[in-house]
């Protein structure tokens, strides 16, 4: 089905049913909360059905268990997609939500490339934001944890075709969670580069947010923490090019052949998922006059020489879940890299990190938050 979004669904639709106060959920204490492990007491959900016309009204519910046969699409074909956003509450205490329409930019291409059918992202974030607004208890009062915010949309018609299936749901569920996953030292995270596995491949769908992306990294990122690494470094091709970190795009910090402090990540060739962050610190770094930056392709070679020369100076993994995070080490065929990261006076990823926190928590007013 291939709907434009004037046949979305609408939030001047939308309906909602609250918990009744027995259904209400205790909330955890800050230390528990670890990263999707507790959900607020109510979820979004729209349904697609093609029969009934396409787009039904949205509601708002206590959070339930889903209802899915098991000949459903996204289940054997994982026609599937996911979203990952954050709801922010700022030091005014006012909860912003961090360029939400880049989230729906992209869940409507990784809508396309699956088969599910489009809507108006101007709508579905009407529709989050009141989710939030009834939730909001949940927001937790701190800067070190967040609401993230998880749209996910799946086909559900039961049939084994491999075709567009005609009915669908969107959902949506929200979970409060403190930082993703911290290094034990000050040093960085580390990362375990395996050339013989890629995550992408070109004309493949690693630039777009489906599930099948996401499984079958779990046998090499187990391999990578038995070896004591905290994520894996996706390299691609014979150049051994580096395209992202974990669920992270990844940022390198050089002094290049003119002798400018240079910040660079790889362009977006589709190997790449296109990051709302990674986004965002391009366009905030292109403002800053003492550094150039550059979407350019890094390999392997590239790092070892730059470190070897003393000319590399940082490397950071930037996303929505874990933020800004700096790299300190790379295993790579047997040997192990040491980045600089945090040995740096002033570094950039402090600077990048202290800017998107300023904007995210209120601490100055900015276009990329929106208020809700
Ligand atoms: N790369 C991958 C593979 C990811 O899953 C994510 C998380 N969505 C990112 C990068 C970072 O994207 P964003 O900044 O939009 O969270």
């Amino acid at each position: 089905p291939d709907l434009t979004p004037d046949l979305s669904f609408r939030f001047e639709d939308l309906q909602v049913k609250l918990a009744a106060p027995y259904q209400l959920q205790p909330k955890p204490e800050a230390q528990d909360l670890g990263f999707g492990k507790f959900f607020t007491d109510h979820m979004l959900k729209v349904h697609y059905h093609q029969h009934l016309g396409g787009w039904q009204k949205p509601e708002i519910i206590p959070l339930e268990n889903l209802s899915i046969h098991p000949a459903a699409k996204a289940l054997h074909y994982a026609i599937q997609l996911f979203e990952g956003m954050k709801a922010y509450r700022g030091i005014d205490d006012k909860i912003r939500l961090f360029r939400p329409d880049l989230n729906m930019e992209r869940m409507n291409l990784s809508a396309q490339r699956s088969g599910l059918p489009q809507f108006d992202g101007a709508e579905l974030i009407k529709c989050i934001a009141r989710l939030v607004q009834i939730d909001q208890e949940w927001v937790p009062h701190s800067e070190s944890s967040t609401m993230y915010i998880r749209p996910t949309f799946i086909g559900m018609e039961p049939t084994f075709g491999v075709m567009a299936p005609d009915s669908a749901l969107l959902f949506v569920i929200l979970s409060p969670v403190s930082v993703y996953y911290k290094s034990d030292d000050d040093s960085g995270v580390s990362m375990y580069a395996d050339p013989s596995v890629v995550r992408a491949f070109p004309g493949g769908a690693g630039n777009r947010k489906v599930g099948s992306n996401y499984g079958p990294t779990i046998e090499v990122t187990a391999k990578a923490a038995k070896l004591g690494y905290h994520q894996v470094l996706w390299l691609f091709g014979p150049d051994h090019e580096l395209t992202e970190v974990g669920a992270m795009n990844i940022f390198m910090v050089y002094v290049n052949e003119q002798g400018e402090k240079t910040l660079a990540t790889p362009p977006l060739n589709g190997l790449i998922l296109p990051g709302v962050t990674r986004r965002s610190v391009l366009e905030l770094a292109s403002q800053w006059e003492d550094i150039t930056v550059a979407e350019e392709v890094i390999t392997m070679d590239r790092v070892i020489q730059l470190n070897k020369s003393g000319r590399l100076l940082e490397m950071f993994g930037a996303g929505t879940a874990v933020g800004i995070s700096p790299i300190g080490k790379i295993g790579f065929m047997e040997k192990e890299i040491h980045i600089p990261t945090t040995k740096q006076q002033q570094p950039v990823f402090q600077r990048v990190k202290d800017t998107l926190l300023a904007i995210q928590y209120g601490h100055v007013e900015h276009p990329f938050a929106t208020v809700i």
